[in-house]
């Protein structure tokens, strides 16, 4: 046989496990192959490489003695690029997961224990990614002795392109002209439907105007732009897809229109956003809010232009899971995340679980007005919904203390400054007697 599957794990139960999965599904046409360890996993690369024989696809635990499953993968990426990597992981180790999604180009991670069907599924999408992507390099690769030869076979090429490429051209004004089967089969209109309609019929809500604005503003110079899109299917499904788009030109030099090839990076995507989601209340989780707090600092610095940072802690809730229950607790964790999430309506706005019972916002280029009026709102809309807490001494509803403060991003401002800063006035809020806000704006004093 020519190509295989590896499958690393340290525990021998989990390894047969696999084993069997895998091949009473996959035999026939893999060889599947096991390893107890990274190190040994590294070996048997190198074997299968030397025999000629194809690995399509790593299958990996995460926690291993040795060299840890992000650790391996990233460097099997560098090896095998184009081979497939999925990891087998329980929730606690996102970070891990992170880490490969930035350097090893994960295909998908699964978490333990896995359903059979839901693994089996997963592998047979990577492997035919595995065999779309090979077929599409090769074309590509061949393209310019393609487009040289006889006519018919240039058809064949053609077709293949229609078949695998998202790809699409408009007029000036972004109007469709031309789409390839790929494009309607992802997103689930027919040709007759696209063409003539402008291009934002694929618009996902989601996406900020900015993005869009970018784009205009690079393809009318000429230049070519590329990025990472979410696009709104017919059904009102969606899709990621990295894009480049690139004017067209006429003999004369003029653009005439537009050309956009895209690849389908929903997967992708979706291991991403895991990673930075808190399970229970699916806010952005502590992870993430460290990366975005520093880079829109940064941002702001550069843009010279102010943010409005918010803590805020649930007030007695101690005394609420120990009187209605932990699972109770939850709950209310997670209609206030709704809650806060309902009040921040701009997509710049960052919402944050930042451990436990405690929250974060995050708003960009807002005054102390603003940031005031938000505090305010965010804190009325969590007591208005009115959930019972019979053992708080300050109200007979769930209430939250909030501290805010707004800054100037300057050079000497931190990340860790801000975060005391506004910690302490959460703190003052509820020695003044919980229930409370305080706004403050953060002055350097030199
Ligand atoms: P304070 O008004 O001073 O904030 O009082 P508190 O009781 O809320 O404060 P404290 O920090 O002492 O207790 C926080 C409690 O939050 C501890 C724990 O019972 C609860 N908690 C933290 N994380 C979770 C969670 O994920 N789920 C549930 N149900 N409760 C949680
Ligand atoms: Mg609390
Ligand atoms: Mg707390």
């Amino acid at each position: 046989m020519s190509k295989a599957i590896l499958c690393v794990d340290d525990e021998q139960i989990v390894l047969s496990s696999l084993k069997t999965q895998l091949g009473t599904f996959f035999g026939t046409d893999y060889d599947i192959e096991v390893a107890q360890s990274a190190e040994d996993a590294l070996e048997i690369i190198d074997e299968l490489k030397n025999d000629g024989i194809e690995l399509e696809l790593i299958v990996s635990d995460f926690l291993m003695p040795g060299m840890k499953g992000d650790e391996f993968l990233i460097k099997a990426q560098t090896l095998l690029p184009k081979t497939k990597k999925l990891l087998l992981t329980g929730q606690a180790n996102l970070d891990g997961v992170a880490n490969i999604v930035n350097n090893g180009a994960l295909y998908r991670y699964i978490s333990k224990p896995w359903e059979q069907t839901d693994l089996v599924m997963t592998i047979k999408e990577a492997l035919k990614s595995y065999t779309t992507e090979k077929d599409l390099e090769f074309y590509m690769k061949n393209l310019e002795e393609l487009v040289e030869i006889k006519t018919l076979e240039n058809k064949s090429y053609l077709e293949i392109v229609d078949k695998y490429l998202i790809a699409s051209k408009t007029d000036l004004k972004g109007n469709i002209t031309e789409v390839s089967k790929a494009f309607c089969e992802i997103s689930g209109y027919t040709k007759e439907e696209l063409i003539g309609k402008n291009h934002n019929i694929v618009r996902h809500p989601d996406m900020k105007s900015e993005t869009y604005k970018n784009l205009w503003k690079t393809i009318k110079k000429g230049q070519a732009w590329e990025g990472e899109i979410k696009n709104l299917k017919k059904d009102g499904d969606f899709y990621w897809v990295k894009a480049r788009v690139s004017a067209n030109y006429d003999k004369d030099g003029n653009i005439i229109g537009y050309a956009s090839i895209r690849v389908d990076i929903t997967d992708k995507k979706a291991v991403e956003v895991l990673s930075v989601t808190d399970h229970l209340t699916e806010l952005y989780n502590r992870r993430f809010f460290n990366e975005t707090f520093e880079k829109e600092i940064q941002r702001a610095k550069r843009y010279n232009k102010n943010l409005g940072f918010i803590i805020f802690d649930v007030d007695y809730f101690k005394q609420y899971n120990d009187y209605y229950g932990h699972q109770k607790g939850d709950t209310v964790l997670s209609s206030l995340s709704q809650t806060l999430n309902n009040q921040l309506n701009r997509a710049s706005d960052y919402a944050f679980r930042l451990g436990g019972e405690e929250f974060g916002v995050l708003i960009t280029d807002i005054n102390l007005e603003g940031l005031t009026l938000l505090v305010k709102k965010i804190k009325d809309a969590i007591e208005e919904l009115n959930i019972a807490h019979s053992k708080s001494s300050i109200s007979e509803h769930i209430t939250a203390s909030f501290g805010a403060c707004l800054f100037e991003s300057k050079e000497n401002i931190t990340q860790e400054k801000i975060f005391k800063f506004t910690d302490d006035l959460l703190y003052q809020a509820k020695d003044s007697g919980r229930n409370n806000f305080i706004v403050k704006e953060y002055l350097e004093v030199n």
